[in-house]
């Protein structure tokens, strides 16, 4: 529901009272879970009356929501600045393919980053290539010559930046503008910063997605997609939502809700830590680049700096002379650290990253093995001290 007057209040402030409408929460202070399917009417007048709106902020059927989903919706909408509104799915990746779903052909081609997200080539390159839609990568440093690579048939443009794995930051206000001036749509996939440290919609983005999986829920314990978009896109993207059959349960639209109330000062924490990480590991001898974009060695770094507002918990780094084995024995050694997918919750985590397996526009040139970290909110002088105990362990298997 558009109820967009972030303006007036600052990040911390609005990650506290968002979406905490009285009518929604009565005398508690959380939005409570409404379990239902089915919502009762008064009577036959006002069972009709229900099907002139479709609006958050109105009972008709579960599938539509109840005022625990309305009020997470809202608050993220409230988060970024331009917004009219806020599609809730069951995990970042349907929020991914529901969004393209919404303004994809056909006939329409589709430009993607070459760091892109794996599910998001993999959506790419087999379901929307059997509806007939064309995907083409290109170089996610291309910044406004993206306009060289628009043909007839092309409809829109998905970006991540920076890449999740690579950590490339793209000039994302450059290739908005040259997209909006040959009439295209543009995404963004913005999990790494979420909309506190880069509004996306601000920054020329038509659809801004998120994997609230990872720092909105911030406990690694539901998975959520969110996205958000202006007036445009609005109802058409909640009209494919709704068509797709795209709810989340209450249940974890509370436990989302309550991890956002703490996401300012989470993710100024995970900054604070991965920030203090990776200057270590840049003085480390076995290291060779550090791919955290408000590190130098990562491109678009200059970009990080003029577009973001701050620098989250993820990033990879290169063991200089790593093969497969003393990788893997690195990670293996780790204590504190955690192997598996997903990130942004409050734990670390350390995996094995190949970006080159992925390219196709591109080629990845990095001699070394990298490793992605995520740093969750332990003592970052603990995590320090589990990566020193794991390189002499890289020695000894190298030795
Ligand atoms: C994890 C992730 C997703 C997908 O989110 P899920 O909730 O796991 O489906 C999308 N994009 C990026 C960059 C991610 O890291």
């Amino acid at each position: 529901m558009a109820n967009n007057d972030s303006g007036s209040k600052n990040p911390a402030t609005q990650v506290v009272t968002g979406g905490r409408r009285k009518i929604w929460t009565g005398a508690v202070v959380n939005p409570p879970v409404w379990r239902g399917s089915t919502h009762l009417y008064d009577n036959v007048a006002h069972l009709r009356e229900g099907l002139k709106s479709n609006d958050d902020g109105k009972f008709f059927y579960g599938r539509r929501g109840s005022p625990t989903q309305w009020s997470l919706a809202d608050a993220l909408t409230e988060m970024e600045p331009g917004a009219a509104g806020t599609m809730l799915y069951p995990s970042g990746v349907a929020a991914i393919s529901c969004s393209l779903l919404a303004v994809l052909q056909p006939g329409d081609e589709l430009l993607l980053t070459d760091s892109s997200y794996d599910p998001s080539r993999s959506f790419a390159d087999t379901f929307l290539k059997r509806m007939g839609v064309t995907a083409r990568y290109y170089d996610p440093m291309i910044g406004s010559d993206i306009a060289g690579l628009f043909s007839a048939k092309t409809k829109a443009v998905l970006m991540e930046s920076p890449g999740s794995l690579s950590f490339e930051v793209q000039d994302v206000p450059a290739i908005c503008k040259a997209a909006h001036a040959a009439g295209l749509v543009t995404l963004l996939d913005n999990t790494w910063a979420t909309s506190r440290f880069f509004p996306a919609l601000e920054h020329g983005v038509d659809i801004a997605i998120t994997a609230a999986t990872k720092y909105i829920v911030g406990h690694s314990d539901v998975m959520m997609g969110a996205v958000t978009t202006h007036d445009g896109y609005w109802t058409h993207l909640r009209r494919t939502a709704q068509q797709l059959g795209q709810v989340v349960s209450p249940d974890d639209a509370y436990l989302a809700a309550r991890g956002l109330r703490t996401l300012e000062v989470r993710l100024r924490q995970h900054e604070a830590s991965a920030l203090k990480i990776a200057h270590w590991l840049k003085q480390r001898p076995e290291v060779g680049l550090v791919l955290h974009p408000a590190l130098p060695d990562c491109p678009g770094h200059k970009i990080w700096k003029r577009d973001f507002t701050g620098s989250s918990g993820l990033f990879s780094f290169e063991l200089k002379d790593g093969d497969n084995q003393s990788r893997a024995a690195f990670i293996d050694a780790l204590t504190l650290f955690g192997i598996g997918y997903s990130w942004g919750g409050f734990e670390s985590l350390a995996l094995p990253v190949d970006p080159g397996k992925h390219r196709t526009a591109t080629e990845w040139t990095a001699s070394g093995t990298l490793v992605r970290l995520h740093i969750g909110l332990e003592d970052p002088d603990d995590l320090i001290a589990d990566l020193a105990k794991a390189f002499e362990h890289y020695h000894s298997a190298k030795s």
